[in-house]
């Protein structure tokens, strides 16, 4: 028997659907496909999630769309704002997954970091979100999700949106460009192309598609200077690379002189942060209209890797800055809520047990099934 529960997760999610396919939508359901228009950014703009506040739209066709579609957002199980103003909000979905989205306000910016799968595959050396291992793709809707709850809990849509939380976007790459042309949409929450960024450690053939299809930002996790190393800390180099990863990110660019690509680099102390291998990233970037964001290395237990000290990547970035690459220093946002980059893991602390003076325990743990289905054991 199929209870009114079930019915409403097996109903198409309006929250997965673009302006078009809202408008197609309505029309196959025998309605003027403006009033699709009109869900669509009822749905986003005003955050309505409720058809009977949707008051221009026909009374029948709220009972139509009521009969035959649901509105599935994630929902927000923790939020754990920091002391420096950075909020970290553990999204619960549908099938009892948690993923992490992060609000990082700076000087007139307010940027939301969003996730892109429940969990990772990539198995990066030095990432925490790479420990619990890949469990799925998230859908639109749970990524879309993300924003519509941001928008809602700050009064107002981000002014920026980067794909740094969990997951490869570029592993979900449907998803994530529909999700990121929504971001984007003047009927939702109108982000600028060049404000919306994807970070990638590099899948090469999908940099390619993602140039046919998208114009956004581009962000990629480089973190090693040669092959060698980079084998090591980024594994998916084995399959895709330098040598395929630096043309698939100029020919991204187009020729475009105003852009350039975002290149991350994580500072691991004596692992990739002497001046020899400056000297090798100031090589490899060479004739790639660059930004390099040197990343203070965030430690989780176990880890087994230290940041390098102030003065180490002080003389790495005057180094780059010397050859006249753009190099910054990423400021650690969060990291008091294990919310800065390669911290997040759908993970939150039991508060009722820290409280009583016991040790802080996950209380979601989806990801330990995840690692043993990733290891194939
Ligand atoms: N999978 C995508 C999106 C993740 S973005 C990618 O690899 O780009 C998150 C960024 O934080 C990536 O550059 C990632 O390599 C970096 N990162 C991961 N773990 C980190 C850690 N512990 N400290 C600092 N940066 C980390």
């Amino acid at each position: 028997m199929t209870t009114p529960m079930d019915a409403g997760r097996t109903k198409p999610n309006l929250l997965d659907l673009d302006a078009a396919e809202c408008a197609a939508l309505v029309a196959a359901l025998g309605f003027k496909p403006f009033h699709g228009r009109s869900l669509f950014k009822w749905l986003h703009k005003h955050g309505v999630i409720d058809y009977d506040g949707m008051t221009d739209l026909p009374k029948a066709l709220r009972t139509a769309l009521a009969d035959t579609v649901s509105i599935r957002l994630p929902r927000i199980s923790h939020t754990q704002p920091s002391t420096d103003g950075t909020v970290k909000w553990v999204l619960e979905l549908a099938d009892g997954q948690r993923v992490e989205a992060v609000h990082i306000p700076e000087d007139g910016r307010s940027t939301l970091c969003v996730s892109s799968q429940v969990g990772c595959a990539l198995d990066c050396a030095f990432c925490a979100t790479a420990r619990q291992g890949f469990n799925r793709n998230l859908q639109v809707g749970e990524i879309i999700g993300q924003v519509w709850h941001a928008a809602r809990q700050l009064g107002a849509a981000p002014t920026n949106v980067v794909m740094m939380g969990m997951g490869e976007p570029l592993a979900n790459f449907e998803a994530v460009v529909k999700a990121m042309a929504i971001m984007q949409d003047d009927l939702a929450y109108m982000i600028a192309k060049s404000r919306v960024t994807l970070s990638t450690s590099g899948i090469v053939p999908n940099i390619y598609r993602l140039r046919e299809v998208s114009d956004v930002s581009l962000a990629v996790s480089l973190h090693a200077p040669n092959n060698a190393l980079r084998d090591q800390l980024v594994p998916i180099n084995r399959k895709y690379p330098l040598e395929e990863l630096l043309p698939a990110c100029r020919a991204y660019l187009g020729g475009d002189k105003r852009r350039k690509i975002t290149w991350e680099y994580v500072m691991l102390d004596g692992i990739n942060d002497s001046l020899q291998h400056a000297k090798q990233l100031i090589r490899l970037l060479e004739g790639t209209p660059s930004k390099l964001n040197l990343i203070p290395f965030n430690p989780f237990p176990g880890s087994g890797y230290t940041t390098s000290s102030p003065e180490r990547l002080e003389a790495f970035r005057q180094r780059l800055m010397g050859s006249g690459l753009l190099t910054f220093t990423r400021k650690t946002r969060g990291d008091a809520i294990a919310a800065a980059c390669g911290q997040l893991v759908g993970r939150v602390e039991d508060r009722t047990r820290r409280n009583a003076g016991l040790l802080p325990v996950p209380v979601a743990l989806p990801a330990l099934g995840a690692r043993l289905r990733h290891d194939g054991s």
